[in-house]
């Protein structure tokens, strides 16, 4: 049931209830379940929270979508070492997997950027927050261990 009323959210305007938390559609003047009188200017400010918090955590779960590129990223990145050690003789195609996680890195800054004041949330959007840091935090590893291994790369390079 929540799942369908979210898919609905970005075309249909929600209102929350005050008092029991239901969604209700945008324009009802009463709450069907507690009987509570929606006020309009109430309705106008909670239907953008809730378009708020719902936008947020669709943009949330498409970037976790991503996660698993992470992991592509490692055997890729070693194709792309043995290629540029053993053929190259230097680093060169080493910079084009260092590039990939610093596109989902740029995105994730961007989705804090712009929800990371949203303190209105539901528990829905804490979920999806706590999810992005994971995210984060796993390309913020791939990152590191990459710039490692191109430091690494250049001083074999320099030594020799
Ligand atoms: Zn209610």
């Amino acid at each position: 049931m929540r799942q369908s009323l979210n898919q609905q959210h970005a075309v249909v305007p929600f209102v929350e209830c005050p008092n029991c938390k239901q969604l209700l559609e945008y324009g009802a003047t009463m709450c069907p379940r507690c009987r509570e009188e929606i006020d309009p200017d109430y309705a106008l400010l909670s239907a953008s929270v809730v378009h708020h918090n719902t936008q947020a955590c669709a943009i949330a779960n498409t970037i976790k979508g991503f996660d698993p590129f992470a992991y592509l990223a490692i055997p890729l990145s070693a194709v792309m070492y043995l290629i540029d050690t053993y053929a190259v003789g230097a680093p060169a195609l080493f910079y084009f997997v260092l590039a990939w996680p610093l596109i989902p890195l740029v995105v994730i800054l961007v989705w804090f950027k712009r929800y990371a004041l949203f303190k209105v949330g539901d528990e829905e959007f804490a979920r999806a927050k706590g999810d992005l840091r994971s995210s984060m935090l796993l390309w913020l590893a791939l990152l590191a261990v990459q710039v490692i291994v191109l430091l690494w790369m250049r001083g074999r390079v320099a030594s020799e």
